[in-house]
């Protein structure tokens, strides 16, 4: 496997908020690889690092040690990120915010909207489309945040408790948008839960405590050498 294979390349990547007496150690040296086509859940409760790992994997973070590196990637437009909090943008509406990748990157509007609408059908928002973000709830903007992702053509698809405010059935169809957008384009996909049925439904599973990656177990039995876990203590 050549080192191309590998588009994210995190290597005993720590992250610390703060200083001194009120430091707050988020993610402890973490060691993982994404490689294409990977399917990986983190799992953790509240608190335990999750977004901040995700962060750190998009470029959002600097870590305060170790490495990040995206030595498969042209560049941050290949990574898909949906936050777990809040991230439309107030004065567009539904179809606006889903399509704004498209058109930000010269798709003409008829065709970003098309192609937004679509997303919106794969995780059932169609009917959204028209409003905007103040007139929907917080389950449905999570929707419409992946809807977003399903628009591009990301290289890794990192989101962050996409389906963490979505009843079972709804939060079901989230990820299944997801698998099938990573499926089709390619993409290796990142997902943060605390749900052990939506990790499950992932190929690989790792799981945070405490700022830490602690164990991994995968359905291709742990001797996959496509994931290198680092700190595994
Ligand atoms: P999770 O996503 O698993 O809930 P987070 O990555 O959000 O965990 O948080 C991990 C730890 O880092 C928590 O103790 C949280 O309070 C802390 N933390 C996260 N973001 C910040 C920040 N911007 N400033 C200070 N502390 C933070
Ligand atoms: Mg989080």
């Amino acid at each position: 496997m050549s080192p191309a294979d590998v588009l994210i390349d995190c290597q005993e990547a720590a992250l610390t908020f703060g200083r001194g007496p009120n430091a707050v150690v988020a993610v402890h040296g973490a060691g993982l690889r994404i490689r294409a086509g990977d399917r990986l859940a983190i799992v953790g409760p509240s608190g335990s690092g999750k977004s901040s790992l995700l962060h750190l994997l998009a470029g959002l973070e600097q870590p305060t040690s170790g490495t990040v590196t995206w030595p498969g990637l042209a560049g941050p437009w290949d990574i898909g990120l949906v936050f777990q909090g809040d991230s439309l943008i107030p004065a567009l509406d539904v179809a606006e915010n889903t399509a704004l990748p498209l058109v930000l990157t010269g798709t003409p509007d008829d065709r970003a909207r098309e192609a937004a609408l679509a997303a919106l059908a794969l995780v059932g928002a169609a009917d959204l489309a028209d409003r905007l973000p103040e007139e929907i709830s917080g389950g449905q903007a999570q929707r419409v945040a992946c809807a977003r992702v399903l628009t591009q053509t990301p290289r890794v698809i990192l989101a962050d408790e996409p389906t963490g405010r979505l009843d079972h059935a709804t939060g079901g169809r989230v990820l299944d948008a997801l698998l099938t957008a990573a499926a089709e384009t390619g993409a290796a996909l990142v997902v943060t839960t605390h749900d052990p049925a939506i990790a499950a439904r992932l190929t690989v599973r790792c799981t945070m405590r405490d700022g830490r990656l602690t164990s991994k177990d995968t359905d291709r039995g742990d001797t996959d050498p496509a994931h290198s876990l680092g700190d595994p203590s």
